[in-house]
């Protein structure tokens, strides 16, 4: 399966050495360090900017931490304005990943580092590492925890589904469906499940933008046309905010409420989680994800070669990215307490 300029390619690697490209002489042990945010399509967003600001100053770095709530032409300007205030690091969570070359071609013409954090960055080779969770697992994981969910309510199928994406912009919503499809696909073509709408493409299933009103729109018409009597079972859902406004829309249309997968552990759907409406999330502590990116900056730092330990997955049109993945975790109201168990915000949300 190649997937050239989709971000993932299927096997993953093993090999833990690194293209070694990116690891120079080092720089001065209090440089700047500049972190360019997309929106805040999700609280984990939110949550990184803090902790990066926190940690690269415990780190002994400057920092220039930046969201880009005003879109892309926002965000190509501020890693601009990072390259001139002379940043020796550029950690970039892209809006949309193919729209960045320019200006990481320039950090990299000034010296710069590049690491694209949690969405690769796409058709270019100036971008040096790649730091996130395991995005195609995250996909497997909900695709799973849709099966399983589904036939906690009812052993046997047929069940009818309908397929939610995340923004084509965003590298990792095409990875994601394609993690959850290596599932579901299989169950599609027996007839186990059935996608009532008949949508079942990547493009056919997008949410523009990550926007809760795009997917609540798309869930009402949806009910409209094909469930007036027909039982909806389960909604893949990529992540939590998408999975709340489909909820929202069963709601306003008096239906009961299927299983509806999740991603992030944002507060307010462990909460609907553990009040027994939305079934599954996925844990990608940002803790740890803001942890291991200031880890790869001070090995940059000291003139090291960041750890890595996947040389194969991500290639993004133009060079496979070294990338450094972590494990995602699946969460639903049995696991809850022992998945949130040391995160002080979730956890006595999960007693
Ligand atoms: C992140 C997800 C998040 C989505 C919307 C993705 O790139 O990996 O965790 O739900 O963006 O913000």
């Amino acid at each position: 399966l190649a997937l050239a300029g989709c971000g993932r390619s299927n096997d993953t690697g093993s090999t833990p050495s690194a293209s070694g490209s990116a690891a120079a002489s080092g720089f001065p042990a209090d440089a700047l360090i500049g972190v360019a945010l997309p929106q805040k399509t999700s609280e984990n967003w939110v949550l990184a900017e803090g902790l990066f600001k926190d940690g690269l100053a415990a780190a002994g770095f400057k920092s220039d931490v930046q969201f880009a709530n005003g879109g892309v032409s926002e965000q190509q300007n501020q890693i601009q304005a990072m390259v001139t205030k002379g940043a020796k690091v550029i950690v970039v969570g892209a809006i949309d990943g193919s729209q960045l070359g320019t200006q990481l071609k320039a950090a990299k013409d000034a010296g710069a580092t590049v690491i694209a954090y949690d969405r690769l960055v796409k058709n270019t080779d100036a971008v040096d590492y790649y730091v996130a969770y395991d995005n195609f697992k995250v996909g497997e994981l909900q695709g799973q925890a849709l099966l399983d969910g589904m036939a906690k309510k009812k052993a046997n199928g047929p069940y009818n589904i309908e397929l939610f994406a995340g923004s084509p912009d965003d590298a990792n919503a095409q990875v994601f469906f394609d993690g959850a499809m290596k599932i579901l696909k299989p169950k599609i073509d027996d007839g186990t499940l059935k996608v009532v709408s008949g949508q079942k493409d990547f493009n056919q299933v997008v949410t523009q933008g990550w926007k809760a009103e795009n997917a609540q729109k798309r869930m009402d018409t949806l009910l409209a046309a094909h469930y007036t009597s027909a039982p909806l079972d389960g909604v893949l859902s990529p992540n939590d905010t998408l999975a709340r406004a489909i909820i929202t829309s069963v709601k306003a249309a008096g239906k009961p409420i299927p299983i509806v997968t999740g991603q992030d552990s944002e507060v307010e759907s462990v909460k609907s989680i553990m009040a027994g409406e939305q079934y599954s999330t996925i844990n990608k502590d940002t803790r740890n994800l803001v942890k291991e990116t200031i880890a790869m900056v001070t090995a940059l730092q000291k003139g090291q070669t960041p750890t890595v330990n996947d040389t194969k997955s991500y290639n993004n049109g133009v060079k496979v990215v070294p990338a450094n993945l972590l494990p995602p975790v699946i969460v639903t109201k049995e696991n809850a307490a022992e998945a949130y168990a040391n995160d002080p915000n979730l956890a006595p949300l999960t007693k």
